[in-house]
């Protein structure tokens, strides 16, 4: 299944990669009929020259493909630009398999420690590192206290079931 490039994290995801033009561009590429440059131009708004820069590097990175036709009389090739679905889909898989193997990561953490802060702000603690500060915030010198990290657990574990159905949209 084709991802739908109006979802705010794929529009997120995609503006990280090829940027704010980059992503307007794209859209204004149609998967099926096509889009030549100047019906990009009234899409997007955009100058053509900016839109000619945009479809170069969306083409090299394989995210649309082209068609072109020449002019018999003026000699001059018209371009249309389509999306490519699977390259779209391949990338931002890629990118949310890398970005779910993070908070992951971080889940393992936050829900293995126990931590400390000292509540001025100056960053948290493992037990471990706390204790050899004998609880005394390194920084500062206030003490370090426990501190609850559930709601950051909470968090975290909402993200990955967001993500994982997102990434099951695309299969
Ligand atoms: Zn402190």
């Amino acid at each position: 299944m084709a991802v739908s490039l109006t979802n705010r994290q794929v529009n997120k995801l995609l503006e990280e990669i090829v940027g704010h033009d980059g992503v307007l561009v794209l859209k204004a590429c149609d998967l099926k009929k096509g889009t030549t440059d100047e019906g990009i131009a009234k899409k997007t708004k955009l100058k053509l020259s900016t839109i000619r820069s945009q479809l170069n590097q969306l083409h090299y990175r394989g995210l649309i493909r082209y068609h072109r036709e020449k002019n018999v009389d003026t000699n001059w090739y018209t371009y249309t630009w389509f999306t490519n679905a699977d390259k779209i889909n391949e990338v931002i898989s890629g990118e949310w398999a890398n970005y779910l193997g993070k908070i992951e990561k971080q889940l393992d953490y936050e829900s293995n420690y126990v931590f400390y802060s000292c509540g001025n702000g100056c960053g948290k603690l493992p037990f471990e590192l706390a204790s050899e500060y004998d609880f005394t915030c390194p920084d500062c010198g206030n003490e370090l206290q426990n501190i609850n990290n559930k709601s950051k657990v909470r968090e975290l574990l909402g993200e990955i079931k967001e993500v994982k159905s997102l990434m099951k949209q695309l299969k």
